[in-house]
């Protein structure tokens, strides 16, 4: 990361140290700028922000007598985001998604501020997706079988007469689970907020009763209470802060339409579970029920394959819809005033952290302070929408 910004003498230094930089949209790490994806992720940085050195620093005088040296900042142990980790995986085995998502969110902010962080990055984000996975789904049984999976199983044939006939198997997959006895369905947005309200409060709970501290949304143990520095408490701030909070981060939510199954009833004429039957009347003429009853004509719909469904005009087909306040990133536009860093240089020494052959004592030396608008997380708040 380049925070070498707060250690230059003289303005000429100050634009070939700090090389522009790019953001990433995803996990908030700041990326040198020739990179096209983001070191930390992976996300491609095609449509980052590019944050330049006439942007973001304010004229440097040119002399300064000494150069500040603040401390080196303090990196979180490996230990503690472990102990974060193995409490993403023991909630996602307890079928709480969002509690998990939460521990998960906060091991990747305290992951950034690790030394040993990148031989970790690739495991935190593949708990965030499966995380991300388990808070989306619905995870309801499967109607059809009850959540077994196993069910009989309807066949057609076709009859020496030329009539179609359904038959049914015993015991096979169920078609409609495909046998996992879960319908894979996209929760609603009503009830993805409603879960993680739950969830925040029984987060919060176990937080607070570890005593640990928070840290804008992110949580740190008390042993690091007051000693982050500004840049450390920004990127905390950042990769827990930036959820757009209309859909809660997500991105998507289930389509209210087909309740978040991707499918609709198919609307073809005469259509019944993708059976199309029709009475043929007149055979035979002598008005026996029984009879009449092997000549109703049943034949697959062709509109849907004998399926009974359709795919959902609304999503088409794909169960869940973007938000319409983020467009699907999950996340809020960036800050213009800070251009998503969350800091910008201290306007009392210029980004020196000297003042007056002192060290600074507005920014402690470290040359930057707090956004005033996004005070910290880099994005900027929506607008209301409720
Ligand atoms: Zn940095
Ligand atoms: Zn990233
Ligand atoms: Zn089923
Ligand atoms: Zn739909
Ligand atoms: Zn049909
Ligand atoms: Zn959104
Ligand atoms: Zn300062
Ligand atoms: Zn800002």
């Amino acid at each position: 990361m380049l925070c070498a910004v707060f250690v230059c003498l003289s303005s000429v230094v100050v634009s070939a140290v700090i090389a522009d930089w790019l953001i990433c949209g995803k996990c908030g790490y700041e990326n040198d700028a020739d990179g096209k994806f983001c070191s930390h992720c992976g996300e491609s940085l095609a449509g980052a922000q590019e944050i330049s050195a006439e942007q973001t620093s304010e004229p440097v005088p040119d002399v300064i007598s000494e150069v500040a040296k603040p401390e080196a900042p303090l990196s979180i142990e490996p230990g503690v985001i472990e102990a974060e980790l193995q409490e993403v995986s023991e909630f996602l085995k307890k079928r709480n998604g969002w509690v998990a998502k939460l521990f998960c969110e906060n091991a990747m902010a305290l992951n950034m501020l690790a030394e040993d962080g990148e031989q970790r990055w690739e495991r935190v984000l593949k708990l965030l997706s499966d995380c991300e996975k388990a808070v989306r789904r619905t995870g309801k049984a499967c109607p059809d079988c009850g959540g077994t999976g196993r069910l009989g199983r309807k066949m057609d044939s076709v009859t020496t007469s030329g009539t179609t006939v359904e038959m049914t198997l015993p015991d096979a997959a169920c078609p409609r689970c495909r046998g996992s006895g879960r319908m894979v369905g996209v929760n609603a947005l009503s009830v993805i907020k409603e879960q993680r309200n739950a969830a925040v409060k029984d987060y919060a709970l176990l937080r607070t009763s570890r005593r640990w501290v928070s840290v804008g949304r992110a949580w740190v143990p008390p042993e690091y209470d007051r000693k982050l520095g500004i840049r450390q408490t920004c990127i905390l701030k950042r990769t827990t802060g930036a959820m757009c909070e209309a859909c809660l981060g997500l991105g998507r939510s289930g389509c209210t339409a087909c309740n978040g199954t991707g499918a609709v009833k198919c609307d073809e004429e005469g259509c019944e579970d993708g059976i199309i039957v029709k009475q043929v009347a007149g055979l035979g003429g002598d008005g026996d029920q029984a009879w009449r009853k092997e000549h109703v004509m049943r034949s697959k719909c062709p509109a849907c394959g004998g399926k009974g469904l359709q795919a959902c005009p609304d999503c088409v087909g794909r169960a869940s819809v973007a938000c319409e306040t983020c467009g699907g990133t999950g996340m809020r536009v960036i800050c213009r005033k800070c251009d998503g860093q969350g800091f910008a240089t201290c306007r009392k020494c210029a980004g020196s952290g000297r003042y007056r052959d002192r060290e600074c004592a507005s920014c402690r030396g470290e040359g930057v302070a707090i956004c005033s608008t996004c005070l910290g997380d880099g994005r900027a708040t929506d607008k209301k929408r409720n």
